[in-house]
């Protein structure tokens, strides 16, 4: 069976990687088809909308805006970004907080930080070294240099246990859904990167806004959701509902348990997926946060006080 060259690329999965996918062969001249099983654009970034007008994102997320691909991606100013201070408040095991903030946006906060009780001095030197490391490479250097897991990095570049579990596990335990810190350290490199220089933002209306954004740029009818792929079968696509479709060529941009379940043998990861439980809260009061636009961190995994 050979493909259909009058038949659309075929796109399943309309995931952040499929709708960019489909935007890239788009702005090419091709003609695509992005078909997806659920009932709206955006696989792991979605926000639900509560009847009493909030907007809860699927999971804690944040956009990155340094990250290459997004900048030539999105129109941020249509997104109405809304971001994070660059640092994080942290509570320590025994009840205390402190505030660690990226040494090139905030030298006065971060020398002030010199002094917190997370880590020794040496290990604070240590964070100024890796941000001027990380910032002498492009990311794809980055992403190229030989990966060893987190944790085995973060020993061997000198941190101590403490600054690890304090400030390490609960910011990219978060970060990569991976309190073990196995996460391939290359990669750690490259998001380290990323927070240095960009900032982390949240569309005003949700994450959801990503990749609804690139969905409106496709002509209409592109998108075709509630439509699961059963099967790949030569050059055409099952769908589950029995129908056929022809295609020129089939992309697939879905996540790794349904990667495994349409190219059986492909060396898609067969386990791996990592839950995680997000819990929203109301502040009837002033914000928690004090309004200082830090992110909070709980190194010590319980209760954080509200006074
Ligand atoms: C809680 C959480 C927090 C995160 N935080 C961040 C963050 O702060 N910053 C960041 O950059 N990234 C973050 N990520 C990661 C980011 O969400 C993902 O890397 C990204 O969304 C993956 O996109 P994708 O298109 O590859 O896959 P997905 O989003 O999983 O999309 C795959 C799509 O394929 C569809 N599909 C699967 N099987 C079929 C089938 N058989 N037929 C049809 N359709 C099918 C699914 O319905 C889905 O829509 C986070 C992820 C989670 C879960």
């Amino acid at each position: 069976m050979t493909a259909d060259s009058s038949a659309p690329i075929v796109i399943v999965g309309a995931g952040m990687a499929g709708l960019a996918c489909a935007t890239w062969l788009h702005r090419a001249g091709r003609a695509v088809r992005v078909l997806d099983a659920a009932d709206a654009v955006g696989g792991r970034v979605r926000t639900d909308a509560t009847p009493d007008g909030f907007r809860l994102d699927r999971g804690f997320q944040v956009l990155l805006t340094d990250y290459p691909e997004a900048r030539r991606m999105f129109d941020y100013g249509a997104l109405s970004l809304r971001a994070f201070r660059s640092g994080a408040v942290i509570r320590l095991p025994n009840g205390t907080e402190t505030t660690l903030q990226n040494p090139l946006q905030r030298p006065l906060a971060a020398l002030s930080a010199l002094a917190s009780p997370i880590g020794g001095l040496a290990d604070k030197l240590r964070i100024l070294r890796l941000v001027l490391h990380v910032q002498q490479h492009t990311p794809a250097e980055l992403l190229a240099r030989p990966g060893t897991d987190t944790l085995g990095f973060l020993r061997r570049y000198g941190w101590s246990e403490s600054m690890i579990d304090n400030f390490f596990r609960p910011f990219f335990g978060g970060v990569f859904l991976d309190r073990g810190l196995g996460t391939a350290s290359n990669f750690f490199e490259f998001v380290f990167q990323q927070f240095v220089r960009g900032e982390a933002a949240v569309p005003a209306l949700g994450m959801q806004q990503l990749p609804e954004q690139l969905a409106a740029r496709l002509p209409a009818g592109t998108i075709q959701l509630n439509t699961a792929v059963a099967a790949l079968e030569g050059p055409y696509v099952r769908l589950a509902s029995g129908e056929t479709l022809a295609t020129a060529a089939v992309a697939l941009a879905v996540d790794g348990p349904a990667l495994a379940r349409l190219l059986p043998g492909a060396g898609a990861p067969s386990a791996g997926s990592r839950l995680t439980t997000n819990t929203y809260f109301v502040a009837e009061g002033p914000s928690p946060g004090r309004g200082d636009g830090l992110l909070r961190l709980n190194a010590a995994r319980g209760p954080w006080p509200t006074t």
